[in-house]
């Protein structure tokens, strides 16, 4: 299996990979609307089993399939890999059984040297799931009667080797889903927001308490690291591909403040297709309102130009911006 090109699948001593033993999907918010997997089975089209048929029946909908052949590769990796599960579909879509999801987690659980990071746009599904007291006896069962000989006793719950999160792109989204993940039973919550296509007032979601559940956001030191009810990890990232819609700056700098303020580590993954102009730049500029409806006190439009994701990095602040370098991940990665 081919290395993954994700830039925050790569931690220090893990090689970054994507595992799809699901594929398929639809589309549920404007996130989607240029999804990286439809985009991939339109070019490859047998490369998920789909013969060409993904956009079938619908243009908007893939058959999810499960490929029962995949289920089994973790154990063939000897060394430790951070890996994307399902990076062309979502492990917690609705038509995913629950079934094939513990069938999943019972993998994870047999590959502790492994560090598995599921994404989901249905957080309701991913909480309903990880909330029902039966399910880490379900995992267990699945674990102990499909690989008896690799199956050690029951593993610690949550599984310590995996991280939940959900993609969140806008205010309408995010209050949506932060709110549900925060729920989760996880050893790490994290949120992806990307493609980031509007500004995010991130206070409420990025919030820290006290032992005695007061909020303690920004006050280093009185944080309960216990706190169950707080994000872990935030990544950030503009839009890449075709049709990809520019990132203000404004936008990804006021998440970077936020949880810098909350003490939540950050990872800026890409500023998508489009930078910030910066001086000797040939291509005509994109001009890039901070809101639909200029409210007094916004910032002003950006002056973006687009470079293709890979010219355009991560690394670039222009026009009185402070360069972004942070690619921070939690404290204390899975012990191996
Ligand atoms: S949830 Fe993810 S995989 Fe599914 S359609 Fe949206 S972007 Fe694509």
């Amino acid at each position: 299996m081919a290395e993954s090109t994700i830039e925050w699948l790569w931690p220090e001593g893990y090689t970054g990979m994507a595992w799809n033993p699901i594929t398929g999907c639809t589309k549920v918010s404007p996130g989607c609307a240029n999804c990286y997997a439809e985009t991939l089975s339109i070019r490859f089209k047998n490369v998920h089993g789909y013969g060409g048929n993904y956009l079938a029946p619908s243009p908007d909908r893939a058959p999810i399939l499960f490929h029962e052949d995949r289920l089994e590769q973790p154990f063939h990796w000897k060394k430790p890999r951070c890996v994307f599960v399902n990076s062309v579909s979502d492990l917690f879509h609705e038509d995913v059984p629950y079934v094939w999801i513990e069938k999943i987690l019972a993998v994870i659980a047999l590959n502790p040297k492994h560090l598995f990071l599921a994404l989901t746009k249905r957080p309701e599904r991913m909480l309903a799931f990880m909330e029902f007291s039966m399910r880490e006896r379900f995992v267990n069962l699945e674990a102990k009667e499909s690989w008896p000989d690799k199956y050690n006793g029951a593993f610690p719950w949550p599984l310590p080797n995996l991280w939940l999160g959900t993609s969140v792109e806008n205010q309408h989204f995010a209050d949506e889903r932060l709110p549900i993940l925060r729920e989760v039973p996880a050893v790490v919550r994290w949120a992806s927001v990307e493609p980031l296509l509007g500004p995010i007032n991130f206070t409420q979601h990025f919030e820290r308490h006290d032992s005695n559940g007061r909020n303690v956001t920004g006050l280093l030191g009185l944080w309960d690291e216990s706190d169950t009810t707080s994000l872990d990890w935030a990544v950030f990232g503009g839009e890449s591909g075709a049709g990809a819609r520019p990132m203000h700056p404004a936008w990804l700098y006021r998440g970077l403040s936020a949880a810098d303020h909350a003490g939540i580590p950050v990872f800026f993954k890409q500023w998508g297709n489009a930078r910030p102009v910066i001086s000797g730049d040939t291509k005509p500029a994109v001009i890039v309102p901070y809101s639909r409806r200029l409210n007094p006190g916004d910032p002003p439009p950006a002056t973006m130009v687009k470079v293709g994701k890979k010219i355009a990095g991560a690394g670039i602040g222009p026009d009185g911006y402070t360069p972004i370098t942070k690619k921070q991940y939690p404290a204390g990665l899975v012990s191996r």
